[in-house]
């Protein structure tokens, strides 16, 4: 059966997790020194690495191999990676309906460990919990039994109640830079013996908004059954699109030909893209377009194709700052309210209309 990549390259190890380096350094000392607490928090955006996270402390509490934990090749190690170890229990509170949770956290909570050192509780999107299950948590919390770890998942800790956060260690996880993503993209195809070029694997990244399962599902896709991947195959197969439309309706803007603007905006949606999406990429080209004029050699923060970087060069020379700083502001302001407003497109439009009133007032 073929199981999808962020299955498959789950990092089994801190040394293969990516991006959370600081949070990595923290629970590695808390281990080496046995001052691992008894509940954690691990709050982050999705698919950062916090279960994942919680499933590599897990073994560490549990390994019987030698040396730095988790060995990952000791059978409590094996079985936390099967899922089948006894003593890790995972509630996802997304998806239950509370009895369960409830019942879990109050009777099983006090049987001591079935055959490994240390229970551990993985709660999953924690702040979904009913509050009967909150209450029995907090109880739990208040006195934990021996030999059992807590560690709760989150992307909205606002949302569980203070009580419970006190009794935490909180651990913030980052969205993992794109260059981080790209260098794990690269392992995988190489290891997958697929011809990935540099630029493919730099757009997919640049697609995955800093979360690595996304980043790799989005891979998934693209790399699905073929031996190669091109920028262009990328283009196609994610209907994201290319710097030469951003270069040409920015260039639009530039000229302050509303008319121009308006119509490839017009164009780029019948083709079936989301405005939304769009627009927030198209942020991005002017961003890079003020990166290029300051930064002398910017090839590390742009992640780019050389011909690509020739074009952002011409386009950048032909951009006052100002004007830059302007289409930035208010197409971001724009991208904030059609993420709510019922029709997207028409805020991005006023967007456009006011940044092409700016260059004509010159
Ligand atoms: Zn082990």
């Amino acid at each position: 059966m073929y199981q999808a990549l962020y299955r498959s390259f789950r990092p089994e190890t801190f040394e293969s997790l990516v991006g959370q380096e600081h949070i990595v350094r923290i629970l590695k000392n808390q281990i080496a020194s046995g001052t691992t607490g008894h509940a954690y928090l691990f709050c982050g955006t999705r698919g950062t690495g916090k279960t994942t996270t919680a499933r590599i402390l897990a073994k560490a509490l549990n390994c019987t191999g030698e040396g730095e934990k988790p060995c990952g090749e000791c059978p409590a190690c094996r079985a936390i990676a099967a899922g089948s170890f006894l003593d890790v229990i995972e509630i996802d509170a997304a998806s239950n309906n509370g009895v369960d949770d409830v019942r879990i956290l109050r009777e099983e909570v006090n049987f001591p460990p079935a055959v490994g050192r240390t229970k551990v509780y993985i709660i999953d999107e924690a702040h979904m919990l009913t509050p009967q299950a909150c209450n029995a948590l907090l109880k739990t919390l208040e006195e934990p039994p021996a030999s059992t770890v807590f560690i709760l998942a989150t992307t909205d800790p606002a949302k569980l109640p203070s009580t419970i956060l006190s009794r935490c260690i909180r651990l913030d996880f980052k969205r993992v830079p794109e260059e981080k993503i790209l260098a794990r993209f690269e392992e995988i195809c190489k290891e997958l013996g697929v011809d990935a070029k540099r630029d493919a694997l730099a757009l997919i990244a640049s697609q995955a908004d800093g979360s690595v399962r996304d980043g790799l599902s989005l891979l998934d896709r693209c790399i699905a059954g073929s031996a190669s991947l091109t920028r262009d195959d990328v283009l196609f197969l994610l209907g994201v699109s290319g710097v030469e439309t951003y270069i040409s309706i920015t260039r639009s803007m530039i000229e302050g030909d509303t008319g121009a603007a308006l119509s490839q905006f017009a164009q780029v949606l019948a083709e079936g893209k989301e405005a939304v999406r769009f627009t927030r990429d198209w942020i991005g080209h002017l961003r890079d377009l003020l990166i290029v004029k300051y930064v002398a050699k910017p090839q590390q923060l742009l992640s780019v194709s050389d011909e690509d970087l020739a074009r952002l060069k011409a386009q950048s020379a032909a951009a006052e700052v100002d004007f830059l700083r302007a289409a930035i502001t208010s197409l971001s302001r724009a991208l904030a309210d059609a993420r709510w407003a019922p029709r997207p497109r028409i805020i991005i439009e006023m967007a456009i209309v006011d940044i092409c009133a700016l260059r004509q007032e010159h």
